[in-house]
């Protein structure tokens, strides 16, 4: 299995507003396709409804984990060894291991790395386990996180739209990968 070339990006990855694949990085408008070292396509669910998706190429996602500080970067890693199997796809929390289509799975975030149309890396993390990767960040973590929502999510959103977007369990998303190759 681990030999195989690399599938396809899947649907479930692809950009739901625009029902089709991702093209630009979300936050510098880079095409995604010539983007060298791999970007990174996350999508957050809530009962069952995508409330956020974004892309990310290789610099802006490097500039992005900079920006946290180093204590949630260390406390993420050491998680990240301790907690979280990389191997598990986008059907199974890569922590807890409970399938997407259990029931009630209503709450997770989805993400993959991808370089050109290929996928090379996915993962899964229901609601749950989500709620207690971001306990472990940082204030100025959070804040970093916050303001790329607001500079790229133009608002503002209508009451209810994004519900309690603070608190959407995506900024552990950029960490989990940050041991690439
Ligand atoms: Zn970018
Ligand atoms: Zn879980």
């Amino acid at each position: 299995m681990a030999d195989e070339p690399s599938p396809p990006i899947p649907r479930d990855l692809h950009c739901e507003y625009e029902e089709r694949a991702f093209r630009h990085c979300t936050r510098c408008g880079e095409t995604l396709e010539d983007d060298q070292g791999g970007f990174q396509i996350s999508k957050a669910y809530k009962k069952g409804e995508c409330v956020m998706e974004y892309a990310l190429c290789d610099h802006c996602r490097i500039a992005m984990m900079e920006e946290f500080s180093q204590e949630s970067k260390k406390r993420l890693s050491d998680y990240q060894h301790e907690n979280v199997d990389l191997h598990r796809g986008l059907h199974h929390c890569s922590v807890c291991g409970v399938a997407r289509s259990e029931e009630g799975m209503d709450d997770f975030v989805i993400t993959g790395i991808c370089e050109g149309v290929h996928l090379i890396h996915s993962i899964m993390v229901c609601g749950k386990c989500g709620d207690g990767i971001q306990e472990l960040i940082s204030v100025k973590t959070r804040d970093t996180w916050r303001r790329f929502v607001d500079e790229n999510f133009p608002g503002p959103p209508s009451e209810g739209e994004y519900p309690e977007i603070e608190e959407v369990p995506s900024p552990h998303a950029i960490p989990v990968f940050t041991t690439q190759g």
